[in-house]
């Protein structure tokens, strides 16, 4: 049975939980870490490797790409992070 008490309990728990993300995303986007953030900073657009420059526009090349964003290289084939960072699929994995 749900009573006022337990709808303001389940209201108070998803506002917490909403809260949690907002933190993380601007805590993600201010420190350049993690998948929480957006970089807004065009100039970190460009590949580590080769320097080409990165669409703003990108077309996610997997599932990955498409939930934290980054890049693969057009000209060297790199992975590449949101934040502009080269990504050792090695070290992630
Ligand atoms: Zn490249």
């Amino acid at each position: 049975m749900i009573n006022d008490a337990n709808a303001i309990y389940v209201l108070g728990i998803l506002l917490l939980f909403g809260l949690i993300g907002l933190i993380m995303a601007i805590r993600s986007t201010l420190t350049r870490r993690g998948g929480w953030g957006l970089n807004f900073d065009k100039a970190t657009y460009v590949c580590p490797t080769c320097k080409e420059q990165l669409p703003v526009i990108r077309k996610p090349s997997s599932i990955k790409q498409l939930l934290w964003g980054g890049w693969t290289c057009k000209n060297c084939g790199a992975e590449v992070s949101k934040w502009g960072e080269l990504i050792n699929e090695e070290t992630t994995t």
